[in-house]
This record gives structure tokens, sequence and C-alpha cells, in this order.
């Protein structure tokens, strides 16, 4: 028990003492009764990514739960093994997933029978099919909400153009009064806001934020709850359209990789848990480790559809998202993204009324007129804009990571959160109203590309450049930063505008609203580095070279390496969506790895420090530092809690009721109840253990249930396995026997005590394992490591 700081009693214990009350979890799970030291999973309410704030054990907690019990750890304990066990306390439980296809005798037969049927081919065949309507179904979301937006979008800054003119006379355009547009204004942030932010924190608040830490953490394998439900795709979809429209600082690009990702993982297993309907095609798919390749695909889909990037969309999950890939899973990802961006193009375009798809406004951040040349004395400028982006990329990562601690601390309440959202949402309006009052930058109609330019409190043939700027969707804003002409804009205007955006956008990510932190960042860097350019030119009128439009790419380019530290995809996906050619992504590729370079000297990538700061338990690339030197045994756990491959259903029934593992070595050649002593012969899950209960696969009654009973058995109750409460008491059966042969993963990874931690992480992540066993040359259980020991050991 010393080692684990964290187990149950001695397995001893457990056979025997049966009058000790198991504590039960909120969540049906039971704990051991003197354990319970890891706050458990609350299925109804789950831990969020964004917002999750890890409970504070209490003094039982850490102690143990139960009277004698902890009275038992007190006494034995030293300190330093509760001290160890108060910081793993504050962490909320995690569950990892199954990415390890158990291989056992069920998996085998199936394998046989399939073998005869070619099935293999069959299920290929189907897979491929599950990834093109992956394509499919992730763009008609993604061109919904894309419509929805812009049609909203349309109308509020139509109705509010409208309303500007006529509160201030075009006849006496320098006089007039902004007070009632500013309300309308706020009327049509707030409601929005408020209603998304609503649905949010009320109804599903997984669906917080861009969605990307999730799935990231997802598909590292963990299991985050609720991920993956229609229900989370609904209010993500309405959240992101409320908030955009709302005019919050974010984009749709996250929300759509969390909505590819759940489209994935509804299409892929036939059925809906929510609306509890089995459609009963895909049954072959239904495990964790396939889930995993085709959340991987959706969420390739999601990026593809929301920027019409298809290549871009492909490297952004496999560099930002995944953690496992192989060159099928590459394949089928880039099928789904090219699918979903020829669906997109299909849909805009009929949408927009055109027969062909050289339509340049299908370039989501609008194609550049001229091709976009540089010269090499540039690429120090490209430098040094990375360097300028990467700071204020880190500066950006650590104040958000502050501000949203702080949320977490003193605004707990859900009320609170909405309340939260509206005023942020108030702050943005008054901020530009207040630009557009003070600064008077007014430029010549024809000139600036905007479709709707308000003349404000300009002249005739004048427009305001600075309400041109605020009068639409971000989005918007950053493809008239790259294109709108030189000289567009007063240095003053890009200055305030990029210093209000900055704080802007780093108070509305992490609110309880649905949106994605891409467009903002862009949409500062672009504003930073025409800001740039234009600086410069003012200092080198001859220096013809400082094309605004240029800078503004690099300057997004810089300022997403900076906040985001992903350099391939971002390249890629800048191209695609401006059109530049391949020549232009040397200059860009310059300034996301200087960018990268120095953020990563400062903090991480926003989306691996929210993973941090809700302590996911998510597994690096690569063994961390201080893995080196070790040996398994200083990470292992023993004793462990065994099962013999022919055991009583009574001890099957109480270990699980009274220990919350989800692995369990198996053994044989047991000498009385000295399980540990036992042989390994192979491994067996909770989930397995429950079915087996519930299902009453007992020795006893095997002419009963042998016939029917195959690996479908088990996969019929995925992914949401019941619980042991779901059990009932055994009575009559309680001296039956459970034989684990058939139901056992006979082929566990294994290591020896001696093995070196590094090497052993690698085996870990690269096999995407749950439980590693490590036994010693007699083949008997020295320890088990899960992902929790790799993090907090
Ligand atoms: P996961 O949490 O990754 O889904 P798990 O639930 O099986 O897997 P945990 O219960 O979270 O694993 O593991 C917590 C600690 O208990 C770890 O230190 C681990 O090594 C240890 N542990 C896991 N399974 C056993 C077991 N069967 N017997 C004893 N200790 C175990």
């Amino acid at each position: 028990n010393k080692k684990t700081g964290h187990s149950s009693k001695p397995i001893k214990d457990i056979e025997v003492n049966q009058s000790e009350e198991p504590t039960t979890s909120s969540s049906g799970r039971t704990a051991p009764a003197n354990s319970g030291n890891y706050p458990l999973i609350d299925n109804d309410h789950p831990p969020l990514l964004e917002n999750f704030t890890p409970p504070v054990p209490r003094e039982s907690q850490i102690n143990g739960n139960a009277g004698s019990a902890s009275r038992d750890i007190n006494n034995l304990e030293p300190i330093f093994h509760l001290r160890s066990r108060t910081a793993a306390a504050s962490t909320p439980n995690y569950e990892s997933l199954d990415y390890e296809v158990c291989e056992n005798t069920l998996f085998q037969d199936e394998q046989r029978e399939q073998l005869a049927e070619r099935f293999s081919l069959r299920k290929d065949i189907i897979r491929w099919i599950i990834f093109i309507q992956i394509g499919i179904i992730t763009a008609l979301i993604a061109c919904s909400i894309d419509i929805i937006i812009e049609e909203l979008s349309e109308l509020k800054y139509q109705f509010l153009i409208k309303s500007v003119q006529e509160n201030v006379p075009l006849s006496d355009a320098t006089e007039g009064d902004l007070v009632i547009p500013y309300l309308y204004w706020l009327l049509f942030s707030i409601l929005p806001v408020a209603f998304g932010a609503a649905m949010v924190t009320y109804i599903e608040p997984i669906t917080a934020g861009s969605g990307i830490p999730q799935v990231k953490s997802y598909l590292n394998g963990v299991k985050i709850p609720r991920i993956v439900r229609i229900k989370t795709l609904a209010v993500k979809a309405i959240g992101v359209i409320t908030s955009v429209v709302g005019g919050l600082a974010g984009g749709k690009e996250g929300p759509m990789i969390h909505a590819g990702a759940v489209v994935a993982a509804g299409i892929s297993q036939g059925k809906s848990t929510t609306f509890v309907k089995d459609f009963r095609i895909f049954k072959a798919f239904r495990d964790d480790h396939e889930k995993r390749d085709f959340v991987l695909g959706g969420g390739a889909a999601g990026v593809s559809a929301a920027f019409g990037a298809p290549i871009g969309g492909m490297l952004f999950s496999l560099e930002e998202a995944a953690s496992f890939w192989n060159q099928n899973l590459i394949w089928r990802t880039l099928v789904a993204s090219i699918i979903s961006v020829f669906t997109l193009n299909i849909v805009l375009s009929a949408y927009h009324g055109l027969n062909d798809f050289t339509f340049t406004g299908l370039f989501n951040l609008g194609k550049f007129d001229q091709p976009l040349k540089f010269d090499y004395f540039e690429l120090p400028i490209f430098m040094i804009l990375g360097v300028s982006g990467g700071l204020l990329g880190a500066a950006w990562n650590s104040l958000n990571t502050k501000i949203n601690k702080f949320r977490k601390r003193f605004i707990p309440w859900k009320i609170g959160k909405v309340i939260e959202a509206v005023v942020v949402a108030i702050m943005g309006v008054t901020l530009a109203c207040l630009m557009i009052y003070f600064i008077n930058d007014c430029r010549p109609l024809g000139n600036d590309p905007t479709n709707n330019p308000v003349q404000l409190f300009c002249e005739d043939n004048e427009y305001n450049a600075v309400a041109a700027l605020w009068f639409q969707t971000p989005e918007a804003t950053v493809r008239s930063l790259f294109h709108d002409p030189p000289g567009s804009h007063k240095i003053l205007t890009l200055a305030l505008f990029t210093v209000v955006y900055y704080v802007l956008s780093c108070a509305t990510f992490g609110l309880n609203v649905s949106l994605g932190v891409f467009i903002p960042t862009a949409l500062v860097g672009a504003a930073w580095g025409r800001l740039l350019a234009m600086v410069t030119f003012y200092f080198f009128p001859q220096a013809e070279f400082l094309h605004p439009g240029k800078y503004a790419l690099i300057g997004a380019a810089a300022n997403l390496g900076g906040v985001l530290r992903m350099t391939i995809s971002l390249s890629v996906i800048l191209m695609e969506t401006t059109g530049v050619e391949s020549s232009f992504f040397f200059p860009l590729i310059i300034a996301l790895i200087s960018a990268k370079w120095v953020g990563d000297y400062f903090n991480e990538g926003i989306y691996d420090t929210q993973i941090q700061v809700n302590h996911v338990p998510m597994l690096t690339w690569e063994p961390l530092p201080q893995y080196k030197g070790l040996t398994a045994q200083k990470i292992l756990s023993s004793p462990v809690v065994c099962i013999k491959l022919r055991d009583s259903a009574h001890y099957i029934y109480q270990m699980l009721k009274k220990c919350e593992h989800n692995g369990f070595p198996v053994v044989d050649n047991v000498e009385g109840n000295r399980r540990s002593e036992g042989r390994v012969c192979g491994i067996i899950l909770r989930s397995q253990l429950i079915v087996i209960l519930l299902k009453s696969l007992y020795v006893e009654n095997k002419r009963f249930w042998l016939p029917e009973t195959s690996i479908q058995t088990f996969r019929d109750l995925y992914p949401r396995y019941p619980s042991i409460k779901s059990v009932r008491k055994l009575d009559e059966k309680i001296n039956y026997t459970v034989d684990l042969s058939m139901f056992m993963n006979p082929s566990p990874v294994r290591v020896n005590p001696h093995d070196s931690v590094p090497r052993i992480f690698q085996i870990f992540r690269a096999l995407g394992l749950r439980h590693l066993l490590v036994i010693n040359n007699e083949n008997r259980i020295a320890g088990i490591i899960t992902r929790r020991d790799f993090i907090y050991k």
C-alpha cells in the first residue's frame, strides 16, 4: 500500500472483511472503504476541461474515507506518502480509454468466422464509407453554421448601419448621436450571447470553449465524459452561432473540430445513446480503438470545413490533436477532409448561385488579387514579426491562464458565468463604440472593399474606416485586413484596434461560451502585421515592398504560431484559405517557426496550457527528463489486486464493489487465496467483469449461455458499461464460479521491474495502453503501471 499511496487494503482484507461498507461515489462507482484518494467522476456533472475546478480533498479523503480504515492509514503510512496522495487527490479522476484491442478467445473466434466470410474486406470498405459519410455530414453541419452566422450577422450589421444613418443624419454627417445605435448594438450582443452562454452553462457545460483541448485529450486516451454526444453537438452548434453573431471575439473553427468529432463518433457507432436508438449497423466498430480513428477523421473534416482547407485540416488534426496515427489512417483522414471541402463547396456555390468552384469567395480568408512576392532582404523582417508574435502569444497565453484561474476561483456560480459572458460582450461593444466615436478615420468611398461602408461622422463620399472594422464578423475583418488596399486605415486606428482586440480575445477565451481562438488570434496578428508595415512605410516611404496585406498575413501567422504553437498545418491553412502560391510558404514558415521557438521559451501553447491547468492526465510525446535513470520499480503500484483464472463470483463482486481500479491481472497457480503470488496469464477489465456478472456467465450454467455468447455480448453495452451497482446481489449464486479464460486478454503487455521508465513510457505511449503489467522472472506480478503513474509519480 505504501507504494501506490492509493490502492486498497492488502487483498486478503478485501476477501475476508465483508462487514466493511464500501463508500459510494455519486457516480455509483464504489471505492474501497480505505481508499478514496482520488475524487470520483460524477457522470451527471462531469469535470470540464475549461471550467473544471479540481475539488479540494477533504481530510477524510486524504486519510481514507471510513473510520477504521482511516485509522489504519494514519497509523501505518509515513507522512511523505500522505503528501504525495494529496497531490493526486486534488486531480479529477479522468479515466482512460482502452485503445489496446483485447484479443481474447471471443475476439479470435470472430476473426476466424470473418476470415471465412471475407469480412475483413467488407469491414475495410465499410470503414471507407463511414469516413466519406463523416466528411459529408460534417460539411453539411459546417455549411449550416456558416450560412446562419453569415445571414444573422448581415441582418444585425445592416440594422445597425441603418440605425447609425438615421441617428447621424447624412446631410450633417459630422454631427449626431451614437446612443441609440449603441443601445441596439448592446441588445443584439447581449441577447445572443446570454442565450448561448445559458445553453452552454445549464444544458451541456462540456461545450464551453473551442473543444480542441477536449478532442485532443480524448485522442490521447483520456475519457472525457459526454464529449461526443449528440446533445453536445447541438449545444455546440447553437453556442458558436450565438457567440459569433453576438460579436464576441472568437471564431468557429474549434467548435467545428468538435462537431466533426461528434459526427464521427455518432456515425461510426451506428447508435445514439442520447436517443437510446441502436441502428444495429457498424457493430464491428464498437470499441475505443476504432472510434478513436473515426474521431480523428471527424476532427480533420471539421477543420477542413471551417476553413475550406482539406490538406490544412488534415495536418491540423495530425499536428494538434492526434496522438496515434498510421499510414492508412492518414489516408482516410485526408479523404474525409477532401470530401468535406468538396461538399462545402457544392453547397456554398449553390447558396451563392454559382455553377463552378472557381469562385474566389470560397477562399475563407479571401484570395490575394496579385501573387504575393517577397525579396530575400525581407526575410529578417518576417523573422522579427515572428519573434514579436512569439512574445505577444506567450504573453497572451499567460494572461489568459491567469484570467481563467481568476474566474474559476471567483465565479463558481452558473448564473455568474452567464453574466460574465454578457459583461464581456458589453465591454466589446462599448470599446468598439468608443473607438468609432473618438477616432476620426474617414476614407474616400470606393477605396475599401467592405460590403457595408458606414458614413458616420464622415463627409459625403467618405466612409468611416473604424466602423468598417467593427461592423462585421471577426472572420470578415481578417479578410479586410489582408485585402484592404494600402492607406485604408490610420496608424492610430490599427494600433488601438490591435490593443483592444488583444485584450478582448484574452478575456473572451475561457468564458462559458462555445468559441474558437484561431480567428481572433489571426485578427490580432493581422492588425499587428499591417500596423508594423504602415509604421515602417511612414518612416521609409520609398520602401514599396511593404505591402500591408502581405504583412498582415505574416503577422497573422506569427501570432497564431505564438498562441497555438503549430507550424506546418497553420502555414498550409493560411495558404489554402488565401490562395497564395507555394513560394510564399517559406516566409510563412519562417514567421511561424520563430514565433513558436520564442513562445516555447516562455510557456506552452494555449491548448496544452488548458489541458495542464485542468489536470487532464495527458501523456506527452516524449518521456519526461526526470524519468532518466529510473526503473519500473520506481513508478509501479503494488500490491496488485488480481483475480484467479477461475475465481468465485462472490470475490469478484465484492472486489468490484470495494475497489475502483479498471484493470486486474488474471493469475493461475494460486495457493489458497494468495492471488498476488500467482502466475500471470492475462488481464481483465472492470467493464468485462461487470458484463460477466450481469449476464451470469458462470461456469455452473455454461450450457445456457455458451452458444449465444460472443464478443458482441460485450460490444452491445459499449460505450456506457453499467456500474457494479446495477448488478444484483448474488444471493443463491454466491458459490458460483467464473472462468475468465475466454474473456480475459491473454496477451497483456508486460515488462520487467528492471526495465527503464523511458522505455516503458514509449511502449505505453506507442501502443495506447491503459494498464501495463510488471512481472518478475517467474512470471509473477510485481506491480502495475497506469497513465497516472507516469504523471503523478
Ligand atoms: P485509468 O484510471 O487509467 O482508467 P485504472 O482506473 O485501472 O485506469 P487507476 O485506478 O486510475 O487505474 O489507477 C490508480 C492507481 O492505482 C495507479 O497508481 C495504478 O498503478 C494503481 N492500480 C491500477 N490498477 C491496480 C490494481 N489492479 N491493483 C493495484 N493497483 C492498481
